[in-house]
């Protein structure tokens, strides 16, 4: 099928590209087709942010656009930044004063009680207007200190329970690593976004009526 991968965080696109062509899919980016529009986000869930923006690109371009929401769920500050997440500290998108927020926000907040999930509403939309909603979580805690490279947004700061291995499959996080100190396979296998992919795709075939 080809795709609109309907986002303007280029750490997003790179991950569901990657994702999607991994399954097969030919995707078509914001920046190839042209298309610049920034959709308000006025929903109070992940699903109702991914279709209101699902919905507004597949329109723009006419092709079957696949649209996610997401965000971090943090248990000892009652689910914040949750889908606030990209504006946590102000400023849509300024991943290091999100960070920085963060850690401020968990001072003094012990190992025991940093647990976190990431979750990730992903929705695709159909230029006919049929629409598919799926969901994917991540469980994990928030580090101490920002660790690795790799990704983008909170990444550094979120250390999942479980990593993807090579060859399939997943393990315990044994060493404790980061989102950021994961290769890209690591990540897609256990991450709420590539979780949420994994579902879209078991349930396309029931969904186009295949
Ligand atoms: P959205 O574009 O409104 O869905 O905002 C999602 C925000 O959640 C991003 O800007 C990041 O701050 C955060 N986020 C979502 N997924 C990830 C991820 O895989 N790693 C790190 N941060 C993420």
């Amino acid at each position: 099928m080809i795709v609109c991968a309907a986002t303007n965080n280029p750490g997003k696109l790179k991950e569901l590209r990657r994702i999607l062509e991994r399954a097969g899919h030919t995707v078509k980016s914001l920046r190839e087709l042209g298309v610049d529009l920034d959709p308000e986000e006025t929903g109070t869930t992940f699903a109702e942010n991914a279709r209101i923006k699902a919905t507004a690109f597949c329109r723009a371009t006419g092709l079957a656009t696949v649209a996610d929401d997401s965000g971090l769920c943090v248990d000892a500050l009652d689910g914040a930044p949750g889908v606030y997440s990209a504006r946590y500290a102000g400023v849509h998108g300024d991943d290091d004063a999100n960070n920085q927020k963060l850690l401020a926000a968990l001072a003094g907040v012990p190992a025991e009680r940093r647990g976190a999930r990431f979750v990730s509403a992903v929705c695709l939309v159909l230029p006919d207007g049929r629409q598919l909603t799926v969901e994917g979580e991540c469980p994990g805690a928030v580090a101490f200190d920002l660790r690795g490279e790799n990704g983008f947004g909170y990444d550094p700061l979120f250390v999942p329970d479980e990593v993807g291995l090579p060859g399939g499959g997943k393990a315990p996080n044994a060493d404790r690593r980061s989102y950021a100190q994961l290769a890209d396979g690591e990540k897609d296998a256990i991450s709420h976004r590539g979780r949420a992919m994994e579902r879209l795709e078991q349930e396309l075939p029931g969904f186009l009526g295949q």
